[in-house]
């Protein structure tokens, strides 16, 4: 077990503090640092972009920043945004996918600020490889997206993984990520940090599914899941399948309300998200902000 997790009480603290963990946490503020650009699987519904400025989804950044970039961002943040206290990495690709720069951008930010609190994103293909690090350096908080437990709707889902330089598809990436994304939680599990999982409902495709993700991944002492619908997005797989309604997406968080907890204040965000989760700013927002205030 890592020794810098035993607190509990900071664990349960940092938790109520953080705005999508904790859902009385509405007037904290979080920032996604964009740094990890790739991605080593291929989701149906996903298309990534870098310069998009007026969409507002997961997997878009106005721009991607080295780690050293997203250090001077963070110090400035700190000193107009009084209220920050979780750095997350979540994308515009996959963190793990990009760990060199996701291990140096949590490095630098943790010398210069023991308190805040680290949250990473991930689709769980290299999570049994980089938990253990990942919690050494401070990361308390993770999101693991597992969309199915069934290798033939994996399959439907994931159009293919990089796994080790090696490209798989179909039933054999399924099969693949699926068992690695089991494997990290359960090591994350065992080093008792807090985990959600996210799960993109697709109609047609997993929505029927999504109760036996949750009642398969419950044993693995998740905090809670946050059951999202898909947004269709031009160019993707998936960019023609119709989203379930918002009658439809409560019912399943419903249904799944009896095994584990569910995340309902979910906004989707960007992947350089920076704010409350009801006010994202961009970066001069908050600076104007906050020079017309002082
Ligand atoms: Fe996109 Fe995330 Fe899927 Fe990678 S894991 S393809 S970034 S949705
Ligand atoms: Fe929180 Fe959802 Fe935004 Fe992630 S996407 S920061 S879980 S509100």
């Amino acid at each position: 077990k890592i020794a810098v997790l035993n607190d509990e009480i900071h664990l349960e603290e940092r938790t109520r503090e953080h705005p999508c963990f904790g859902p009385g946490a509405c007037r904290n503020a979080r920032v996604h640092l964009p740094i990890a650009p790739r991605c080593n699987i291929q989701c149906n519904y996903c298309v990534r972009k870098f310069d998009c400025c007026n969409e507002s989804r997961p997997g878009v950044t106005s721009k991607v920043l080295s780690a050293n970039e997203a250090f001077e961002q963070y110090i400035e943040l700190k000193k107009h945004l009084k209220n920050l206290k979780v750095v997350g990495i979540a994308g515009p690709g996959d963190a793990l996918a990009n760990f060199e720069e996701t291990k140096k951008t949590l490095k630098l930010i943790r010398m210069y600020d023991p308190e805040v609190t680290f949250c990473i994103s991930t689709n769980g293909l290299m999570l049994p490889f980089y938990a253990r690090e990942l919690v050494e350096l401070g990361v308390t908080h993770f999101t693991v997206t597992v969309n199915a437990v069934d290798v033939e709707i994996g399959a439907k889902i994931y159009k293919h993984i990089n796994y080790f330089g090696k490209l798989y598809s179909g039933r054999e990436a399924a099969t693949i990520l699926m068992a690695n994304q089991l494997a990290g939680l359960k090591l994350l599990k065992e080093y008792e940090v807090v985990t959600k999982i996210n799960c993109v409902a697709l109609k047609g495709i997993n929505d029927h599914h999504i109760p036996d993700v949750i009642k398969k991944v419950k044993d693995l002492g998740i905090y809670m899941s946050n059951i999202m619908p898909h947004i269709p997005v031009v160019g993707s797989v998936f960019e023609y399948l119709d989203t379930l309604k918002s009658e439809d997406i409560d019912e399943l968080r419903n249904v799944c309300e009896i095994d584990l907890k569910q995340m309902r204040h979910c906004r989707q965000c960007r992947a350089d998200a920076v704010g409350t989760l009801d006010n994202d700013l961009s970066l001069s927002e908050i600076y104007r902000q906050c020079s017309t205030k002082c």
